[in-house]
């Protein structure tokens, strides 16, 4: 049966519901069309998937289309987003016409016509070159906190003609000629990745993915992307299994937009090698209840990522009553509340460490787990998330 906005009263705040209800009030019939890159894998798929339904159903006339194109123009689009990270790119003029080029086919095919435009990352950034219509704001979800400024500069002489632009955290923000909104990511707490399993549900879910539940499992979800640092999620379980036995589990799949995904899983598996402990799993796009079942099997989950626009798998983490451990990198740092709702690390080894504290010590964990699972309900549920998305939307819409 399809979720319903009344069933989030279960699980929002007080309150948090019949806001919604008064707000929408403000935006009915407004049209908005959200536009990304790919329709599966990573955190901006798996929240329109969710978004869009309840903007819908609050009646906002909600669409998203997905821009698509060749090899040439995600190998560019993976180097921007390589780049706005902070990692020198090597980007051709070639690579450059690919993406201006994509971006001027995708404007004839997709009907850009809406109130509000709200453009996804740098993929779709240069629809705004086609403009008729509506306001345009660019939602950037990456860690654009320095990026390599070559190629902000690129994408910026794109940015300054939107309306406005959101970023995922205030550190992100640039300097721009254009508003500037704050929006933090959200999961929903009724979706098949987080919803309740009951204990069978999730023994079948690691059955069927043979990871046996004999000891601690340490568990990373991720896509295999060098900023998440699986590499480094290894190293750290080896110094822990001198003196803790646990298993470590990697989980992850491929994003239909990310060329570079089999090449890290493949360094992965050269990291895990032979030992029988380390289970790097290969995970379909629509793996929702595995992943669930898995982060609820986990002792302690990791997100030990480098760079990270948000991180929705440690909030994910965090709803299921995890303590986690995490990079101190973008939007994980807004999660985790050090000490209190897990702990943010900066090498190998404070991840060792702060593994082995919490293996060895059981209440913390549980006390963590319960505190990070009220803080994910008070700040990153989908309820907060529509929220902000229709506040922006009334404020874009009735600005001059
Ligand atoms: N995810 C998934 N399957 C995978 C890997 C990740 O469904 O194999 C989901 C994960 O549960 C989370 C999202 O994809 O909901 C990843 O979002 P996040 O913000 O953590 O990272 P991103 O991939 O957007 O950089």
């Amino acid at each position: 049966m399809a979720v319903r906005l009344e069933d989030y009263r279960e699980v929002a705040p007080p309150g948090a519901v019949d806001f919604l209800y008064r707000l929408s009030e403000r935006v009915k019939g407004t049209s908005m069309l959200n536009v990304n890159s790919t329709k599966y894998g990573g955190g901006v798929a798996e929240i329109l998937h969710r978004l869009i339904p309840m903007l819908n159903e609050v009646g906002v006339q909600a669409r998203w289309e997905v821009i698509q194109g060749a090899d040439e123009f995600y190998a560019c689009t993976k180097a921007f987003h390589n780049a706005l990270q902070g990692t020198e790119q090597a980007i051709t003029q070639k690579m450059l016409d690919a993406y201006v080029e994509t971006n001027r086919e995708n404007a004839k095919r997709l009907l850009l016509d809406a109130n509000v435009m709200l453009i996804h990352d740098p993929q779709p950034a240069a629809l705004i070159d086609y403009r008729t219509v509506g306001k345009w704001i660019w939602r950037c979800h990456i860690d654009a906190s320095q990026p390599v400024r070559r190629v902000w500069n690129f994408i910026r002489q794109y940015v300054v003609k939107y309306d406005a632009a959101v970023f995922s955290l205030p550190r992100f923000a640039q300097r721009l000629p254009i508003s500037q909104f704050l929006v933090y990511p959200s999961i929903d707490p009724l979706s098949d990745k987080n919803r309740d399993l009951t204990e069978a549900e999730v023994d079948a879910h690691l059955g069927r993915l043979n990871v046996p539940r004999d000891k601690p499992i340490l568990l990373q979800v991720s896509r295999f992307d060098r900023f998440k640092d699986p590499v480094g999620v290894i190293r750290a379980y080896r110094l822990v299994k001198k003196h803790n036995d646990c298993r470590l589990v990697l989980a992850g799949g491929g994003a239909a937009d990310d060329p570079e995904g089999k090449a890290v899983l493949a360094e992965v598996q050269a990291a895990a090698g032979e030992d029988p402990d380390i289970h790097a799993l290969e995970l379909p796009p629509d793996a929702h209840l595995a992943i669930n079942a898995l982060q609820r099997a986990a002792t302690i989950v990791l997100q030990k990522s480098t760079k990270e626009g948000f991180g929705l798998t440690v909030a994910e983490a965090m709803w299921k009553g995890k303590p986690v451990i995490g990079g101190a990198a973008g939007g994980i740092t807004a999660q985790i509340i050090y000490d209190v709702t897990g702990y943010t690390v900066n090498s190998v080894e404070g991840a060792a460490f702060r593994i082995r504290h919490l293996l060895n010590n059981p209440d913390v964990r549980e006390k963590m787990g319960q505190d990070a699972k009220e803080y994910v309900r008070q700040s990153f549920l989908i309820t907060r998330h529509l929220r902000d998305y229709l506040t922006l939307m009334y404020a874009v819409v009735n600005s001059g």
